[in-house]
């Protein structure tokens, strides 16, 4: 063991943990940063699931097969002909793997600049002794093991894909977001279990490359977490646009692999029986908390009825000084939520080592913004429509079409519109809802208006650049007072 006592340990180096790690070196904290990924050559990398097989290489072949895609149908409208337009994927697969690899290796730069001490291997938190001063973590790494020690933990060891009881992955045929972000071809017929974010976008990337894909999907409606509305119209173009099989409500018997097959029998939501016959099948249906040799039971570090480690408003977890963030505590599993969590968390902790009464802010979940990387893609922020209701809040709705916006025309993407709620008496944003080109961009100005309380009409003083995306959000907030000036 050695002698140095860590101000900070953080386990786990994804965007909850990495970030937790610089902002607390920024503060003058001594952290450390232990993680034990590593990428498909066995080599330790850093960024977590976010950088290795999630957000960064889903978006990178979210943009390769949307280029495909448009010079395949839209290019002619322009006027440009493309012949013999062909995809070679495994250069687009290297072409993602070059961008996962610069940015994790940038991350190890980071650390470097800030002076975090970077550990490879797996954290385990050994069981305390009395009133021990620091937290013993032991590191194992290939059957080595180290023991370091810190005032403070943080926990952010993140989540894994949850399995499914019918097959086993064998990233071969059968595969998880890794195994759906490293095809080397196209599919000829592609299933995905689960209607999901994740199954979504990666259904996306590879129907834009030319398979025949089919979504099967448990819930009775479609993106049950998106405002109705938007669900539907999303439902509808990637249907009739996309080309996407979305089937809802079904109910899976058996997934068997015959020869070269996956077959999946289900019943649709009529409780019929069908057969499902692909090349390979994507099981996306959900994530499970990662606290697998956390050493959470020596500890008796408390986790709720669904694995995940329970926290108060500022992380806080049972155990005196050890806080945990991102996905494997409650609340959205999304990298931005986790990268908040994180620096939260670092400032709580300076506040403690240098005596400060201040109790910290707490994450508004309210104020997070959800965005899907689909063709169009979805973002919203607050309530929707459904949840208003349901919360007997009054309120008034402004709505835009991305048709009538000059822009979205010039690009020739016009699927889509903008929704803002607004409280009905103090006029105060509850939620924007959005589905259309660009509008994971678009949704960070819904998401400070939201922030800083604006009301419909605060948007509506503001003057937006024309012609651009975002006169749609302007729009929609002037028709909260019917005052929309292009429809
Ligand atoms: C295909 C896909 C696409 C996604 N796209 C988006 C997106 O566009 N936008 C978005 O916001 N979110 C997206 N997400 C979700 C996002 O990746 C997660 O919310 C985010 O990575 C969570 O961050 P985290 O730090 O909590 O955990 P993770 O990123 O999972 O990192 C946890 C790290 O801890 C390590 N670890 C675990 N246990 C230990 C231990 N005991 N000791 C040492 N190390 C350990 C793991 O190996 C891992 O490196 C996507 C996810 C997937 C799968």
């Amino acid at each position: 063991m050695t002698t140095e006592i860590f101000d900070v340990a953080v386990i786990g180096a994804g965007p909850g943990g990495y970030v937790a790690a610089i902002r607390c070196a920024q503060l003058g904290l001594n952290a450390v940063c232990i993680d034990e990924w590593k990428n498909g050559k066995g080599k330790p990398s850093l960024g977590g699931t976010c950088l290795n097989v999630g957000c960064i290489p889903s978006k990178a072949l979210l943009e390769s097969s949307e280029n495909f895609h448009h010079i395949q149908h839209n290019a002619s409208a322009h006027g440009i002909s493309a012949e013999k337009v062909s995809v070679d994927v495994p250069v687009m697969i290297a072409r993602k793997d070059k961008i996962v690899t610069t940015f994790t290796m940038g991350i190890a730069s980071l650390f470097k600049k800030n002076k975090v001490k970077s550990m490879h291997g797996r954290g385990t938190l050994l069981k305390r002794e009395g009133e021990e001063s620091a937290w013993r973590i032991k590191v194992t790494h290939d059957e080595q093991s180290e023991i370091i020690q810190a005032k403070h933990v943080i926990v952010a060891t993140g989540s894994t894909p949850r399995p499914l009881p019918f097959v086993a992955i064998d990233n071969d045929r059968v595969l998880d977001n890794a195994g759906a972000l490293a095809l080397t071809e196209v599919p000829k017929r592609l299933g995905v279990i689960g209607a999901g974010v994740i199954g979504l976008e990666m259904g996306s990337v590879w129907r834009r490359l030319g398979a025949e894909v089919t979504i099967l999907e448990a819930m009775p409606d479609f993106l049950m977490a998106a405002d109705e509305q938007i669900a539907k119209e999303a439902k509808s173009v990637f249907t009739k646009e996309t080309g996407l099989q979305i089937n809802t409500g079904i109910k899976i018997n058996s997934i068997k692999l015959s020869g070269q097959t996956v077959i999946v029998d289900y019943n649709n939501s009529n409780n019929e029986p069908q057969i499902l016959e692909v090349d390979k099948l994507i099981v996306s249906v959900g994530r499970v908390p990662n606290t697998q040799g956390l050493g959470i039971e020596d500890n008796e570090l408390l986790v709720d009825e669904r694995g995940f480690i329970m926290v108060d408003q500022f992380c806080r977890t049972n155990l005196k000084n050890v806080y945990a963030v991102g996905d494997v505590v409650r609340g959205p599993m999304l990298a931005h939520k986790a990268s908040e969590e994180g620096v939260a968390v670092a400032e709580r902790i300076e506040n403690i080592e240098k005596g400060y009464s201040s109790e910290g802010e707490a994450i508004d979940f309210n104020v997070i913004p959800w965005v899907i990387y689909t063709s169009p893609e979805i973002a919203w922020v607050g309530k929707n429509e459904q949840e208003l209701k349901a919360a007997g809040i009054a309120y008034k709705v402004g709505q835009f079409p991305f048709i009538a916006n000059g822009r979205a025309r010039a690009m020739g993407e016009t699927s889509g519109f903008i929704k803002v709620l607004a409280d009905e008496k103090s006029d105060r944003v509850l939620g924007v809802h959005m589905i259309g080109p660009h509008v994971s961009e678009l949704i960070s100005e819904a998401v400070m208006a939201m922030k800083f309380s604006a009301s419909s009409q605060d948007i509506a003083c503001i003057v937006h650049a024309h012609p651009s995306l975002s006169e749609v959000f302007h729009e929609a907030a002037l028709g909260v007072d019917k005052r929309a000036l292009h429809i």
